[in-house]
């Protein structure tokens, strides 16, 4: 039986990063995959989805400027965009796997199962470590009705090879405000539908109702406070039926949560608690077996499940393995952001949390539309709600299309805790977006 120091189960994000880590480390590794090398956002998830958000993007910069010298867009010629696309991820996955061979990783092609806290059978084999780390990360939900089987997922949608004319989206979270946007500005006709009246309910309640509106003005539909209990075929359309609701649609893009990849992994066998909403961990990413780490997507936690928070925490579970005297995990503000049209970004502190201590947090509600950089763009929309606590800038709520930048930009002056005289100090090209910055201090 081979005998590894650490075995990773899972090459997304949070697995591979730790897999190189560790291998720096002179630790011999192995890393079990049953799917696609790189996981979810190389293949299906973050990356395809931005080249499609490329060409949405392209469009929506030429409508904006209609009748300021440019003719409107209607639509994208999609067989070409996802041509563009798997040029990207068609060969990815084993290209990715040979990186990792290279660095001297050993790659196994199978499914992860505990068979007790040292042993795990990985595909055909038997394997045997020290420590391991679950990256399993995490697959889109689909809830249990009649006609599920109708139900597509955002895997599905990025893998389209022609755009349906109507495009319906369960659930109102960010895969479906991205993928809604990207669908609306390839010219399908598109309906959002939530079951409340809280759409992306991590971000800032009136941003929020801003971006709403902004995507009703191209033309997506809202519908809200609506649970779709069964999902038909009539002839070539699909019919979608709630309580008091139904409407007839070409293609059902089901994106109303991602469930934890743990059932195969028989957790059982290795002492490792988990929950409905994936692995337990303590402060240093241990689960209840303390051989056994967790990082990424399939952790139970509060910070957002994406992948620079899964990179951060492989980096994290690979250091603690190689020095056991490693602090705990200490996160950094996060970063999200929801890739429409307009963009929609957030970090630090929220709105909500300053407004339940007003006595250590100051807030300020900025409407940037006027201002140069965005008039020369013909925005729509520009506005900023942002939170101080003694004068000193410690989260903020971005609705443009530039706030994907933007956000970042805030995010190293929140980290770094750099103050209006320090931006004083710095000279930075204008007229841009950065240079804005010292205003928002
Ligand atoms: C449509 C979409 C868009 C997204 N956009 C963004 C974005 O713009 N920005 C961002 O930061 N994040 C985005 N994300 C989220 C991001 O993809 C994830 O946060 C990230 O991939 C998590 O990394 P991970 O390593 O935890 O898990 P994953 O990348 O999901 O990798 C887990 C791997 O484990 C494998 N696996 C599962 N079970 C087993 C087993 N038993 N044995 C062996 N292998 C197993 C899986 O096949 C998979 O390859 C997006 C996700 C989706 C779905």
């Amino acid at each position: 039986m081979e005998k590894y120091d650490v075995v990773i189960i899972g090459a997304g994000p949070g697995g591979f990063t730790a897999a190189y880590a560790l291998n720096k480390g002179n630790k011999r590794v192995a890393i079990v995959e049953e799917d696609l090398w790189g996981g979810t956002c190389p293949n299906r998830g973050c990356d395809p989805k931005k080249i499609f958000v490329s060409g949405m993007e392209a469009v929506e910069r030429i409508n904006q400027l209609a009748g300021k010298g440019f003719i409107p867009v209607n639509s994208i010629r999609w067989p070409e965009l996802a041509a563009f696309k798997r040029t990207f991820t068609d060969s990815f996955s084993g290209s990715f796997r040979k990186k990792l061979q290279n660095r001297g990783i050993e790659t196994i092609e199978g499914t992860a199962k505990f068979l007790n806290s040292k042993q795990i059978q990985a595909g055909k084999q038997v394997i045997e470590a020290d420590a391991f780390i679950i990256a399993t990360g995490q697959r889109p939900g689909i809830p249990d009705i009649e006609g599920k089987e109708f139900l597509k997922t955002s895997t599905d949608f990025l893998d389209l090879e022609n755009l349906p004319a109507r495009i319906t989206f369960l659930g109102a979270g960010y895969i479906s405000f991205e993928l809604a946007s990207i669908a609306n500005a390839a010219g399908s006709k598109v309906t959002i539908i939530h079951h409340n009246d809280r759409p992306l309910k991590g971000f800032d309640g009136d941003l929020v109702s801003d971006m709403v509106e902004a995507f009703k003005e191209k033309g997506i539909r809202f519908v809200f406070n609506t649970d779709i209990r069964k999902v038909s075929r009539r002839g070539g359309q699909l019919l979608l039926t709630g309580s008091e609701y139904s409407e007839t649609t070409d293609y059902i893009v089901c994106a109303t949560g991602r469930i934890p990849n743990i059932e195969k992994l028989g957790l059982e066998n290795a002492g490792v608690e988990s929950g409905r909403r994936g692995i337990l961990v303590n402060g240093y990413l241990q689960t209840s077996n303390p051989a056994i780490f967790a990082c990424g997507d399939v952790v139970d936690k509060k910070q957002p499940k994406l992948t620079p928070v899964a990179t951060f925490e492989g980096n994290y579970a690979a250091g603690k393995i190689l020095d056991a005297s490693l602090a705990g995990i200490s996160y950094p503000p996060v970063v999200s952001i929801v890739y429409g049209s307009p963009k929609l970004a957030g970090v630090g502190i929220t709105v909500s949390e300053a407004k339940s201590a007003p006595e250590k947090y100051e807030i300020r509600d900025i409407d940037m539309t006027g201002w140069f950089n965005y008039r020369r763009m013909n925005e729509p929309v520009s506005r900023a709600r942002l939170v101080y606590e003694n004068g000193q800038l410690r989260g903020a709520c971005i609705l443009n299309n530039e706030a994907d930048d933007l956000v970042n930009y805030l995010a190293i002056l929140i980290e770094k805790g750099i103050t209006r005289e320090e931006m004083g100090h710095m000279i930075l090209g204008s007229p841009t977006i950065a240079a804005d910055l010292r205003h928002l201090l």
